[in-house]
């Protein structure tokens, strides 16, 4: 089981530190590997605080060039050198807000992968595809552009799901996490309104390998109790 926390725009590096400090003090649960990925700038400080736990740090996207005229990015390279393990790409909300596509996605998973990162890639169908009975084609053609790799993680995300409170079914996730593993042989996350309340009945679906939390990760409490249910 893996369970990684999307902390989205939130904790700048004090507050980063904060969190760190209290999850140290913490026991992790068994067979769940545990991940965290803050902003940008407060990555250094989570890779410094949690050096020598069990607890990896990853980012929250990159760029496929390692380095160049592209304002704003940052680069696989980059990201090694910080000691980072890892990077999200695709998440809906690059999709939807800044303009992400498979294309760029697929180039994102790449240059990630080559340089050694593990990668979390996001995939999801928005609430007007699935009413229109399109989830398995988006699904479909997201999964499409992504190679397997022993690196690479999807994460099954409902755009509909995703901090609205409204989760996924047991039935329906597992469901679409069945389809993406027949599609590509990797360990599928499930994403949308994860909580401790719901956590274990989602982890217990057979094709449900972890869970991708965004806002319940932002706290110590919450974040440490989902990974308890994970491990169940
Ligand atoms: C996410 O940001 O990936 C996510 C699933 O958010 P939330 O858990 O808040 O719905």
């Amino acid at each position: 089981m893996l369970i990684a926390g999307n902390w989205k725009m939130f904790k700048g590096p004090a507050e980063t530190a904060e969190f760190c400090v209290a999850l140290r003090e913490r026991t992790l649960p068994p067979a769940v590997d545990v991940v965290v990925c803050p902003p940008y700038v407060s990555l250094a400080v989570a890779v410094q605080l949690l050096a020598g736990t069990e607890v990896a740090v990853a980012a929250q996207n990159l760029h496929w060039e390692d380095e160049g005229a592209f304002t704003g990015e940052v680069s696989a390279l980059m990201l090694r050198e910080l000691g980072v393990y890892g990077a999200i790409v695709g998440h809906s909300e690059r999709r939807q807000h800044f303009g992400e596509t498979d294309e760029t996605v697929a180039r994102r998973a790449r240059a990630a992968l080559d340089a050694g990162l593990s990668v979390i890639a996001c995939v999801g169908e928005t609430e007007a595809e699935r009413e229109a009975g399109d989830t398995e084609q988006v699904l479909r053609r997201q999964v499409s552009v992504l190679e397997a790799d022993e690196q690479l993680v999807v994460a099954y995300e409902p755009v509909w799901a995703i901090g609205t409170g409204k989760t996924a079914t047991p039935e329906l996730a597992q469901e679409a996490h069945a389809l993406i593993k027949s599609l590509l042989h990797v360990p599928v996350l499930y994403g949308g309104s994860v909580k401790p309340e719901n956590a274990a009945e989602l982890m217990a679906q057979p094709a449900v390998d972890g869970a991708l939390v965004g806002g319940a990760s932002l706290d110590v409490d919450s974040f440490i109790a989902i990974c308890q249910a994970a491990s169940r």
